[in-house]
């Protein structure tokens, strides 16, 4: 089955390099017609050059597809959706990509090096993806991919400004999912592994030689699909050929009753049933807590 997307507009957000020329590239082979931002910065997010995007849109126009560069950054996520309408008319599917690093442990981490990172990765795909919405909202279609990172899910020293970042992408991703279902936009959320020069500073050598983006450009593929749409609000591991899903897992627990009887000592009396996933839940929605709390209002006393 060759998945297509003829007549659609894709916008990938840092696209110079990476797994985002990667994704772009890839897009406009199989029909549709791409805007490739990139700023151009450095891996710290120094710098600015068009040479980047160019670059690409230079590579798909040779191989026969259609493209536009946008030089913006992400925090001017505006411009970079107008780019599309005014280029194409519409805008279809937006791959969040643009990234930097600034690693340093939380010790030493400073001001710049934390805001730096939560405005290219939380402010950024905040501003591009609210100027896409209304957009998917008015033609009641829109696929959209937030990049998160195992440093997001798991955490990973050395990144905590990072981490948090991409942590934020699940939250943000969870959300935009339940907001949009009813205009038929779906959003879902990657964790890619792939070996560039983001990964060169924490991956050791010899693994990075087995990695590519092309490994994790078939799975974002299926998930922005206008047919494929049984994901929404997925988090989804890709990379090195490997595809799984993330999901929360919440024990069975302890149930207290909250009156004075809910001690210290009382919890601490629960603790191996908080720890013990024999029986465990994969929540996915706020309201699961209610039930639980409406239960708890009927058992005795606690032993304190
Ligand atoms: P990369 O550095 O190769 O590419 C990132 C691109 O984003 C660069 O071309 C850069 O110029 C551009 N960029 C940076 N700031 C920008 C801004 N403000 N506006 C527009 N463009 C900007 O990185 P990559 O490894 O391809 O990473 C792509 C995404 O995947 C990032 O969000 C990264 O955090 C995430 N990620 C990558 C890996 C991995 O293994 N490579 C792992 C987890 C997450």
């Amino acid at each position: 089955m060759s998945l297509r997307y003829d007549g659609l507009v894709v916008v990938v957000t840092g696209a110079g390099a990476g797994l985002g020329r990667a994704y772009a590239e890839f897009f406009a082979s199989r029909g549709a017609k791409v805007v490739v931002n990139d700023l151009g910065s450095s891996l710290q997010g120094k710098g600015i050059s068009v040479k980047a995007a160019d670059a690409v849109v230079g590579q798909i126009i040779t191989n026969g597809g259609i493209a536009v560069a946008n030089y913006d950054s992400v925090e001017n996520g505006k411009s970079i959706i107008d780019t599309a309408i005014s280029n194409f008319g519409r805008i279809d599917i937006l791959i969040n990509n643009a990234g930097i690093l600034r690693d340093v442990s939380f010790k030493n981490m400073n001001d710049d090096d934390w805001d730096s990172v939560q405005a290219v990765h939380m402010r950024g795909v905040y501003k591009t993806t609210q100027a896409a919405w209304s957009y998917f909202r008015q033609q009641k279609f829109g696929r959209i991919i937030l990049t998160s990172s195992a440093a997001g899910l798991y955490g990973n020293f050395g990144q905590c400004n990072y981490s948090a970042a991409k942590s934020g992408m699940v939250g943000l991703g969870e959300t935009l999912a339940k907001e949009g279902v009813k205009y038929n936009i779906l959003t879902n959320i990657i964790a890619p592994v792939a070996a560039i020069r983001m990964t060169a500073t924490v991956m050791p050598p010899d693994l990075l030689h087995q990695l590519t983006p092309d490994w994790v450009v078939p799975i974002v593929a299926v998930l922005v699909h206008p047919d494929t749409n049984f994901e929404n609000g997925s988090v989804i591991e890709a990379g090195a050929g490997h595809v799984s899903k993330i999901r929360w897992e919440r024990s069975a627990g302890a149930l207290l009753r909250s009156d004075e009887t809910l001690t210290p000592g009382a919890v601490l009396a629960k603790w191996t049933d908080v720890n013990d996933f024999s029986n465990a839940e994969y929540p996915n929605t706020t309201a699961d807590l209610v039930g639980l709390l409406k239960r708890s209002q009927s058992l005795p006393p606690n032993d304190p």
